[in-house]
């Protein structure tokens, strides 16, 4: 069954929303209140419309209250994204997502009732802030304000030994939940693994017992 999404502003972020939700099948109204933009979207959104988000009757006219879950990518008007979202979250729509520019404006966000806020530049500076750090640091993604996931390349002082050996859970705090090497995934691997060049681990855990892992084992001095 196809699901209904509307995304409102059509900037990088919510350009980018808007497209891979279409490219996945999905029924999609894309709105902004600039022309050009619509135009840009008219033939990837099922429906690409001009209309100011923060003017209820528009969105009401839009049938906006039909809409499974609305994105909501307004960026620097940080007062328009908040009006938005207080008016979708008064006409009842069942998932709103919001982009929030800063933590304030996430605060807000969150109190007035958006189910999910993001913050993809935030985000995305900490993953390749990560992969900065350390060549061997190939991903990060952010569980909650202290639990992340990260992929890293096997450390050269892992080579040869089996994960019982290196006792990563005990001795750092954190598990390695995934083994990937080349187009293989060993997904919860037993202990008895030996680790390879070429390895790549999947680790979740605490972000301090994370940074100890891979200050210890993973980044080459
Ligand atoms: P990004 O940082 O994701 O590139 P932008 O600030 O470039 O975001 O884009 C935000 C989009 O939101 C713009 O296309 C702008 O026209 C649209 N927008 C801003 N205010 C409103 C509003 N009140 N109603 C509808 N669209 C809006």
């Amino acid at each position: 069954m196809k699901r209904e999404f509307a995304v409102i502003g059509l900037g990088r972020f919510g350009g980018s929303i808007c497209k891979e939700l279409s490219i996945e099948g999905m029924e999609v109204l894309a709105i902004d209140n600039n022309e050009d933009r619509i135009n840009e979207y008219k033939n990837i959104a099922s429906h690409a419309v001009i209309a100011d988000a923060t003017d209820e009757v528009s969105l009401k006219e839009l049938g906006i209250k039909n809409i499974d879950h609305v994105i909501v990518a307004i960026g620097d008007d940080i007062q328009a994204s908040i009006l938005t979202t207080v008016i979708l979250t008064e006409l009842g729509i069942k998932k709103i997502t919001v982009k929030a520019q800063n933590d304030y404006h996430a605060k807000i966000l969150n109190k007035i009732g958006a189910d999910q806020v993001v913050h993809p530049e935030r985000d995305m500076g900490k993953r390749i802030a990560h992969s900065i750090i350390s060549n061997n640091i190939l991903d990060y993604l952010e569980l909650s304000d202290d639990h992340s996931i990260v992929e890293v390349k096997v450390g050269e002082k892992m080579l040869g030994k089996t994960l019982a050996e290196l006792d990563i859970r005990a001795n750092y705090g954190c598990n390695v939940v995934a083994i990937k090497h080349g187009k293989d995934i060993n997904v919860s691997p037993s202990a008895d693994h030996r680790f390879l060049e070429g390895d790549i681990l999947i680790v979740i855990g605490a972000d301090k017992d994370i940074f100890r892992f891979e200050k210890h084992l993973v980044i080459e001095e």
